[in-house]
C-alpha cells in the first residue's frame, strides 16, 4: 500500500474498487476464465458501481478521475483477476485515444456511448507488424472525402464485443511515421470482418480477435486528427496505457505475496512453517520490496500524466517493472505452493499464466528498454 496519505475522496474509491474486486470479481474469476469470454455480468454491475470509464472527464460525463487515482483502482481489481480487471480497464485507453486525437464531436459521441455501456477496441497491431508500428500494412487510400480500407489485425483485445474500433492504417506508405492515421470506425461498417476468439494462455476473460477490412469505406470524418497524426497519437496513448498495465502487473504481484505468504505460514515441513525456512521467507521478502516498487514506479508515471508532465521514460520503467516482477512473482508463488502450486485447485498457476502477457502487450518489455536507452540519452 502506498506510504504516503491519500485523501478522503481517494480512501472511498479504493475502497469501493477493492469491496467491488473481492466481492463482485474474486468469487467469479475462475468461472470466467474458463468460460473465455468477455464478462458481461461483471461489466454491468461494475458500471452500476461506477467503476468503468473513470479517466472521462466531467465535461464529458465521466467520474474524472486523476490518473494516480485510475491506475490505484486498477490495482485494486487486477488483485481480484487480471482478466477481468483489464476486461473492464481498457476503455479507459480508449478514452485516452479520443481525449488525444479526437475531435470535439468525436469525443462528445464515443465517450457518451462507452459511459452508455459500450466497449470500444483499438485496432493497431497486424500479422506482420506488432512491435515495429511503422511497419503497418492495412492501406487507407483517399477517395474523395472517403478512404478505401484494406488489410487485417490481430490480437484486439474485447474486439468480440466492441461497437466500434481505433484503427490505424496507413494513408502515406512512403511516409514512415507521418505517413500513420487513425480512424474511429463502427463495427457493422460493410466490408469489416470480426474473426474468431484468439485461444491463449491466460487472461482469458479478456478476448481477442482478429479483425479483417475488405474494400471498407470510412469518411474523412471518422479520421482522428489530421492525415498523419496516427504515430504521435499512438505515442501519446502509451504514455498513458503503460501505466494501466503497470497497475495490471503491480495487483497481481501483490496478490501473488498474500496468497504465498498465507500458504507459507499454514504449511509445515520439517517440523515448522515452511515461511521459516529461510530460502521460502526469502523469497517472500523479496515479492514484497519488488512488488513496492513496482507500485512506486507505477503511481510517479501516472502522477507525471496528472501534472501534466512528459512521462514516457517512468511509464516505460513501470510497464517494465511491474510486469517483469508479475512474471517472477508468480513463478515464485507457484514454487512455494510446491505441487500445489501446480494444481488448478490452487489460485497461484492462473497468476503464473496471467502474467506472461504483461510483459507483451503495450509494447513488449524489450521495446520499453530500447525506448529507456532512448529517452536516457536525450539532450
Ligand atoms: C493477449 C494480447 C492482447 C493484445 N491486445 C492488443 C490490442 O488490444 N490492440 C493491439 O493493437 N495490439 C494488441 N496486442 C498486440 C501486442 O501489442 C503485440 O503482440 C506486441 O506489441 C508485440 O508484437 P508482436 O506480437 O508482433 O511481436 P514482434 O514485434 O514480432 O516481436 C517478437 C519478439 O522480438 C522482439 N523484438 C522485436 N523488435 C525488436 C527490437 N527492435 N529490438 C529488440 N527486440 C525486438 C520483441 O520484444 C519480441 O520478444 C495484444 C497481444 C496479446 C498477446
Amino acid at each position: 500500500m502506498p506510504t504516503y496519505s491519500l485523501t478522503e475522496d481517494q480512501r472511498m474509491i479504493l475502497d469501493l474498487a477493492e469491496s467491488f474486486a473481492t466481492k463482485e470479481m474474486r468469487p467469479v474469476a475462475a468461472q470466467w476464465e474458463k468460460r473465455a469470454t468477455f464478462p458481461h455480468e461483471v461489466h454491468k454491475k461494475a458500471m452500476v458501481a461506477g467503476l468503468l470509464n473513470v479517466v472521462v472527464p466531467e465535461a464529458y460525463g465521466g467520474p474524472g478521475l486523476s490518473y494516480l487515482d485510475f491506475i490505484m483502482v486498477t490495482e485494486r481489481l487486477a488483485h481480484a483477476c487480471v482478466g477481468l480487471a483489464g476486461a473492464l480497464s481498457l476503455n479507459n485507453m480508449i478514452a485516452d485515444a479520443l481525449l488525444v486525437g479526437g475531435s470535439e464531436e468525436q469525443k462528445t459521441k464515443y465517450l457518451g456511448r462507452m459511459l452508455a455501456g459500450e466497449v470500444g477496441g483499438y485496432a493497431m497491431t497486424e500479422p506482420a507488424a506488432g512491435s515495429n508500428v511503422v511497419g503497418i500494412e492495412t492501406l487507407a487510400v483517399k477517395k474523395g472525402n472517403n478512404y478505401l480500407i484494406n488489410g487485417s489485425k490481430t490480437w484486439i483485445s474485447n474486439a468480440p464485443v466492441a461497437s466500434f474500433f481505433i484503427v490505424f492504417a496507413k494513408t502515406d506508405p512512403d511516409s514512415g511515421h507521418s505517413g500513420l492515421s487513425a480512424f474511429l470506425v463502427e463495427k457493422d461498417t460493410p466490408g469489416l470482418r470480426l474473426g474468431n476468439n484468439l485461444e491463449k494462455l491466460g487472461q482469458k476473460a479478456f478476448p481477442a480477435a482478429e479483425l479483417f477490412f475488405e474494400e471498407m469505406v470510412v469518411s474523412s470524418e471518422q479520421r482522428m486528427g489530421a492525415e498523419g497524426d496516427g504515430f504521435s497519437i499512438a505515442m501519446k496513448v502509451f504514455d498513458r496505457s503503460r501505466p494501466m498495465v503497470a497497475a495490471l502487473g503491480v495487483g497481481l504481484s501483490q496478490r501473488c505475496l498474500d496468497e504465498s505468504l498465507a500458504y507459507a505460514k499454514l504449511r509445515t515441513s520439517m517440523g515448522k512453517p515452511i515461511v521459516q525456512h529461510q530460502m521460502v521467507g526469502s523469497k517472500i521478502a523479496e515479492m514484497g520490496m519488488r512488488t513496492e516498487a513496482a507500485r512506486l514506479l507505477t503511481h510517479q508515471s501516472a502522477d507525471l500524466l496528472d501534472r501534466g508532465e512528459r512521462n514516457t521514460l517512468q511509464a516505460a520503467y513501470a510497464k517494465t517493472f511491474a510486469s517483469d516482477t508479475a512474471a517472477w512473482a508468480s513463478s515464485e508463488a507457484v514454487q512455494i505452493f510446491g505441487g500445489m502450486g501446480y494444481s488448478v485447485e490452487y489460485p497461484v498457476e492462473k497468476l503464473y499464466r496471467d502474467a506472461k502477457v504483461l510483459q507483451i502487450y503495450e509494447g513488449t518489455n524489450e521495446i520499453q528498454r530500447l525506448i529507456m536507452a532512448r529517452e536516457l540519452s536525450r539532450e
